[in-house]
């Protein structure tokens, strides 16, 4: 257990020394061709914030406890995020902008996802549409595939990008694969969304109340309707204040791999 004032504490670090001392990342040393944003501090001595001290435990560990050689993709930690090498993503492109966020926006992708499988390659042609726009990376901080594994896009002090009329300054952008106006989301994806939101949420110090779409601030359908109608009810912002915030740990090397694998075999 965490209290929030904890969370917030650590806000002054972030604009100055990056997330390190209070988003672990574990895994196996990013390879050379990582691209050069990634994190190559030694994982955090800040111990977890809501689960034991087993949470380092890697999922190919656990695996092997399991009958099973296929590895079942189940969040390792209480907030588990798939580095950017793990699902492919290309070297940044250009200049990032830094900002500081003080607000949350959500968004789709708007395109139907009709098999997670394809999540991965769906993320390294999201990452590619977006870069070939001149955009040095994908324009998300984060993306939820439909079985809620959450990967890691660009860095949350790096500015978003955006095609519609409205700065995603100071935006921490949350991406979900799917169109909401075509189909719902599910529960396994809303579940993630509510967690990284209420880490967005606790890191950032931004009242819950205050989450918006993509829709509200800009001329868009975006997060489709299904979506939006979550948001505007106030179910998210009720989740998300009721959701204790977890540690968000970026996972990476084989772990993540293993992971990225799981998803792609169904
Ligand atoms: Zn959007």
């Amino acid at each position: 257990m965490i209290s929030r004032r904890r969370f917030l504490t650590g806000l002054g670090a972030v604009g100055t020394v990056g997330l390190a001392t209070w988003l672990t990342r574990s895994g196996n040393p990013p390879r050379p061709t990582a691209s050069p944003e990634t994190v190559t501090t030694a994982p955090t001595t800040l111990p977890p914030a809501t689960t034991p001290p087993s949470t380092t435990t890697t999922a190919a560990a656990t695996t092997t406890s399991s009958p099973q050689t296929t590895t079942t993709v189940e969040p390792v930690g209480a907030l588990a995020v798939i580095c950017k090498d793990a699902w492919g993503a290309m070297p940044v492109a250009g200049e990032f902008r830094q900002h500081t966020i003080d607000r949350i926006t959500v968004h789709h992708t708007a395109v139907v996802l009709t098999d997670n499988r394809a999540a991965p390659a769906r993320l390294r042609g999201h990452q590619e549409f977006h870069q070939g726009r001149g955009w040095p990376d994908i324009a998300y901080h984060f993306i939820i595939d439909a079985a809620g594994n959450i990967y890691e896009g660009r860095p949350v002090d790096a500015v978003g990008d955006t095609g519609t009329d409205y700065d995603p300054t100071g935006h921490f952008l949350v991406c979900c694969e799917g169109d909401f106006n075509q189909q719902p989301i599910t529960p396994e994806q809303y579940r993630s969304l509510i967690e990284i939101l209420a880490w967005g949420a606790a890191a950032f110090g931004v009242d819950p109340t205050t989450i918006q779409g993509h829709r509200d601030v800009a001329s868009t359908s975006c997060p489709g309707d299904g979506l939006h109608a979550l948001i505007a009810d106030g179910s998210i912002a009720t989740d998300v204040i009721a959701a204790e915030p977890g540690e968000l740990r970026i996972v990476c090397g084989t772990e993540a791999e293993d992971l990225v694998a799981a998803v792609e075999s169904g």
